[in-house]
């Protein structure tokens, strides 16, 4: 038996990184899903690849209107989503003194904003058939301070107090709802941020953690795997760190 078999899934900036490994382990595991992000070629071809478990759709996390029709498309193609992965996310760094209003609420609207407008989309769907499961994607910058990364840290803060509270809120409907915390992940979202789009260069240099290592997209699919599944099924509003051992203690 596969850990999702017959579960249908959302998930959020699924054509690249962390989202697009978490929709492949989905699919291998059994779920058909929903795969959204606003990059609509790529995101085409990775759900063509994927076989017909999977379809894409255009999706701004921060539009209100496009969840509504994210909703009724996953509704009509596959049924009532029971997991949302909300991973969909930006990371922009700026010292506080030079960092603007736009700046801030651009990082805001699709960290946090998108959080919400996917967690609350999902509930009467997911009530509908007698619950679900919902993982969002926050950071070790959800639980830490960082230099340069006030807006980005109060974005994922906002990730981890909005899933206990959602957890609570959610737990009479047998809904839960975890947060995932990674920590430096190689990905195009790290390469963009050293300035390049080659993540190999980007990430030639250790990053600073015990296990002296980057950590690949995979390894954090499989812990959104366990938390989507029913092996969790008593983790609720809880976060969950796969990050090397950063936020173990000073080296
Ligand atoms: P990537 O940039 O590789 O992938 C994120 C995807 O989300 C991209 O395709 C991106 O599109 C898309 N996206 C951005 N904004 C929106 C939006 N408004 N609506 C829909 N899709 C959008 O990032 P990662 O895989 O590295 O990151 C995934 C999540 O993990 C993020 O929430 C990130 O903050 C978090 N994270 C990542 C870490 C890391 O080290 N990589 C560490 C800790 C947390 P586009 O390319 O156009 O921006």
């Amino acid at each position: 038996m596969r850990r999702l078999e017959g579960k249908i899934a959302i998930v959020t900036g699924a054509v690249r990184g962390i989202g697009a490994s978490v929709a492949r382990l989905f699919v291998q595991e059994g779920a058909a899903v929903m795969l959204t992000d606003m990059r609509d070629e790529l995101g085409s071809a990775l759900a063509a690849e994927l076989g017909s478990q999977a379809a894409y759709t255009h999706l701004d996390v921060g539009e209100e209107a496009e969840w509504a029709a994210v909703l009724e498309l996953t509704h009509r193609r596959f049924g009532a989503p029971t997991i949302l992965v909300n991973n969909a996310g930006i990371f922009r760094t700026e010292p506080i003194e030079s960092l603007s209003m736009q700046a801030y609420m651009e990082v805001i609207r699709t960290n946090q904003i998108g959080v919400f407008l996917g967690m609350r989309s999902c509930i009467a769907p997911m009530r509908e058939v007698g619950g679900g499961a919902i993982v969002n994607i926050s950071s070790v910058q959800g639980l830490e301070g960082m230099r340069n990364g006030l807006a980005y840290c109060a974005s994922k803060f906002a990730v981890t107090g909005m899933t206990r509270t959602a957890a609570i809120e959610l737990a009479k409907y047998r809904i839960r709802v975890n947060s995932v915390h990674p920590g430096p992940i190689a990905t195009s979202l790290v390469a963009e941020a050293h300035g390049t789009s080659d993540i190999a260069t980007a990430t030639a240099h250790e990053p600073g953690v015990p296990m002296k290592r980057w950590g690949q997209p995979e390894e954090i699919a499989g812990l959104v795997l366990y938390l989507a599944s029913e092996e969790s099924s008593y983790s609720t509003g809880s976060a969950f760190l796969a990050d090397g051992g950063l936020t173990a203690g000073l080296m």
